[in-house]
């Protein structure tokens, strides 16, 4: 029995590094007397964009609200109309979904490739009926799910890219060109406290290139407003919060870091874990990943786990359930998707934040490197 623990996160450690500077940005918000909007949301808002490559960020109260303010953003244009598809993938967080079902917008739910776990390019053309008019991205786990294959599919047929980006932020294609925010029509970020940069509380953004959508979701997000008292949709409120704004600011110059240092605890999993019970997730040495999880798989998850908290190690499961097998939706879809079916019951994320240390990552693999399925 192994007496050390492995913490799978905890916030209070990823944030200290950058506590004297998130209390500067907290009391600067404090005593600047702009608690909506104002300069440090602007700031952010500039710094995002920058920082992917887009030309418009807005920021929005939450990832969740950052998809559907697109989607209800695209359908004030025009582009879509209530009843439309989207093809969505099956595996994925259940928000992916919610911001297409809460628009009226139908998700068509397509199969992941076994390998990536993300969207299988190769074969959209199942899932294109006359209604289709986007498809929803997923860089799920850090891994970015963007090819030619997509971008002629959706050229070709006049369908809107929209990416989840909420975890894969300072992910690139795997030129290292391009980077995720930037790739699709629109993106949607979240800064939920767990992701690769986390504000101290929820806060999302939507990034574009189209000025029109951007301007749509800026008003949308403020009542439907173009300006004061003056409402042209039918909006809702979800702003960002200035506090979330200033603490993000000081959190964002760093992502590069940060990403390169899941990579390298990710780069030790895979060359030192070694147990053909354990399927280790594809590895790409190209720096285009950002590790928000580092996903294996097994036959035997509840004993794995079981296995891994006795000898110290915390595990999370992203997602046990898959979107549309979950309740709310099980009665309205039974899509055809063995493989994220599969990927729900046998998926296991092992830690992988500034919690996991070098010693870490090398210990937990030879912890893992001793399990026997089924041995007690
Ligand atoms: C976290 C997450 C969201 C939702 O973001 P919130 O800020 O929690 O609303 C959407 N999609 C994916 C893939 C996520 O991981």
């Amino acid at each position: 029995m192994n007496a050390r623990r492995y913490t799978f996160l905890d916030l209070k450690t990823v944030n200290s590094p950058f506590a004297e500077k998130i209390d500067e940005a907290l009391l600067r918000v404090a005593a600047s007397g702009r608690y909506i909007g104002g300069p440090e949301v602007d700031s952010f808002e500039n710094e995002l964009a920058q920082s992917c490559g887009a030309d418009c960020c807005v920021g929005v109260a939450n990832g969740l609200d950052a998809l559907r303010l697109i989607f209800r953003a695209y359908i004030e244009l025009g582009v879509m109309k209530r009843g439309d598809e989207v093809i969505v993938p099956a595996n994925t967080y259940i928000a992916s979904v919610l911001a297409v079902s809460d628009n009226g917008l139908v998700p068509v739910f397509a199969e992941p490739d076994a390998a990536t776990m993300n969207l299988d390019t190769s074969r959209l053309g199942k899932y294109l009926t006359d209604r289709t008019r986007a498809v929803m991205t997923v860089h799920l786990y850090g891994r970015t799910c963007f090819d030619s294959a997509l971008t002629c599919f959706a050229k070709q047929h006049g369908l809107k890219i929209v990416e989840d980006n909420a975890q894969a932020i300072g992910a690139t294609t795997a030129d290292g060109m391009r980077r995720t925010g930037a790739l699709g029509d629109a993106a949607a970020f979240s800064f939920y406290p767990t992701k690769n940069i986390g504000a101290l509380g929820d806060a999302g953004a939507v990034t574009t290139s189209d000025r029109d959508l951007a301007a749509a979701v800026r008003a949308l997000a403020n009542y439907g407003s173009d300006r004061r008292y003056h409402n042209i949709y039918v909006g809702l409120n979800s702003r960002l919060d200035p506090v979330q704004a200033a603490v993000l600011r000081v959190k964002l110059p760093f992502i590069d870091e940060e990403n390169a240092y899941r990579r390298s605890i990710a780069a030790t999993y895979n060359s030192e874990i070694l147990n053909p019970a354990v399927v280790k997730p594809l590895f790409v040495g190209d720096g285009s990943m950002v590790w928000h999880q580092y996903v294996v798989r097994t036959n035997s998850r509840d004993d794995f786990r079981a296995y891994l908290s006795d000898n110290g190690v915390q595990t999370d499961v992203l997602y046990p359930t898959s979107p549309f097998d979950q309740p709310c939706y099980s009665r309205l879809y039974n899509p055809d998707c063995p493989i994220a079916r599969d990927i729900a019951r046998t998926v296991v994320s092992l830690p992988v934040s500034r919690c996991t240390s070098e010693t870490d990552a090398r210990e937990i693999a030879a912890i893992i490197n001793s399990y026997n399925p089924g041995a007690k």
